[in-house]
């Protein structure tokens, strides 16, 4: 076997060290396992670091989109707009409360909605939308938060991927109404499975406590505490949505090193960026005018002129030993959708045919990124 042969370069790797094992086996050790004092300490920081007056830890960012749809009051028969270019998750949450997902299209540039794609999808039974941080590429949030005040629906980010990503001159989640976070070791900061809603509004953030704890008055860790019987009550139906306090001493230190993370990933964006300059027809994902990405996911749009299609791109990187991706799924495309029968979303259709994602990730090596658009460019010049 050659050299060349044997190398795998993976598409994605968490940052994950000797620290954060440390950090779970004192967890072990302490003998408090359950959501407690370090899930506490872990959304105290957590929402200071997103300038967020409050987070409520919950189990992934699938069940925060939940609750967050329940927070605003979405009932069956609303409507609420979704990007179509996002993880499933993100039209599956809506359907939880018996909604109906109704899809908008994006910007090509950002994968993201814009005004002018969700006004094309606004109804009179528009009750909320849920705007996708996609990627980590933010969303252009003021003019999303004046058109959805505008049209009195409430909006609510899907910042699964925007740890560490900045927006208008802030962090992305400050002045959100809710954001909802992933700690899946596919995104930035990881805590195994896991997720946040952060908000600025305190009787939410009491609700969603209660909602992610059986609808109990008292949580758990107060009733261990106390030292007088605390005799709880159910005040709704709630869920099991709890963070493991084991899960949130991993979080406290991924979340110590994120601004590391993130300015590490950058550095290995721009030099990507430097070496397509001559790879033609790929467009690399870049930085928005209103804001800073965290280059999560690293995104490659191609055209007609790269000459090769994705799926034969992927194959060839594949072969040369890089795990790429396909780009961002639609979701309106999958079996599970099958029935919903969207307005055109040829922004949309466009980016998910033709993108594909290159490993970006704390172990990539600038002989790593040399071989892989060496391969790109290759291909393209074919
Ligand atoms: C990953 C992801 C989710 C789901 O996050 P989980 O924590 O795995 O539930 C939701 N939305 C988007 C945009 C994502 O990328």
């Amino acid at each position: 076997m050659t050299v060349e042969a044997a190398r795998r370069i993976p598409v994605m790797l968490p940052a994950l060290g000797e620290e954060e094992a440390l950090a779970a086996a004192d967890a072990v050790r302490s003998g408090w396992v359950a959501q407690g004092p370090r899930v506490a300490a872990f959304e105290a920081a957590f929402a200071a670091s997103v300038g967020a007056a409050h987070g409520v830890a919950v189990s992934s960012c699938t069940t925060a989109l939940h609750l967050a749809l329940v927070a605003v009051g979405v009932e069956p028969g609303d409507e609420v707009i979704v990007p179509s270019l996002s993880f499933i998750a993100t039209a599956n949450a809506v359907r939880y409360v018996g909604a109906r997902p109704v899809f908008a299209d994006v910007d090509v540039a950002t994968g993201n909605v814009t005004v002018a794609t969700l006004d094309a999808a606004r109804t009179p039974r528009t009750r909320a939308i849920i705007a996708v941080h996609q990627g980590g590429v933010p969303a252009e949030v003021s003019a999303l938060r004046t058109a959805a005040d505008r049209w009195g629906v409430s909006l609510i980010e899907d910042a699964a991927c925007a740890a560490g990503s900045m927006v208008n001159g802030g962090p992305v989640g400050a002045g959100a109404l809710l954001a909802a976070w992933s700690f899946h070791p596919r995104k930035l900061l990881t805590t195994g499975e896991g997720g946040m809603i952060t908000t600025d509004n305190a009787d939410w953030a009491a609700r969603l406590r209660r909602l992610r704890e059986h609808g109990m008055n008292v949580s758990a860790a107060d009733r261990h505490a106390s030292t007088q019987p605390i005799l709880e009550a159910y005040l709704e139906t709630g869920y099991n949505y709890r963070m493991t306090d084991i899960q949130a001493a991993i979080g406290l230190v991924q979340l110590a090193k994120l601004s590391d993370i993130v300015a590490q990933r950058r550095s290995l964006a721009a030099r990507y960026h430097e070496l397509m300059a001559d790879v033609p027809g790929a467009l690399a994902v870049r930085d928005p005018a209103h804001g800073r990405t965290n280059f999560q996911t690293f995104w490659v749009l191609l055209s007609d002129e790269f000459g090769v299609g994705r799926d034969e791109t992927l194959a060839a990187l594949a072969a040369a030993g890089v795990s790429a991706r396909r780009g961002i799924m639609a979701s309106h495309l999958e079996p599970a959708y099958a029935n919903v029968d969207p307005a055109p979303l040829p922004v949309t259709e466009r980016i998910t045919r033709d993108s594909l994602v290159l490993p970006l990730h704390h172990a990539l090596t600038e002989d790593d990124q040399d071989h892989i658009v060496g391969t790109l460019r290759a291909l393209a010049r074919r």
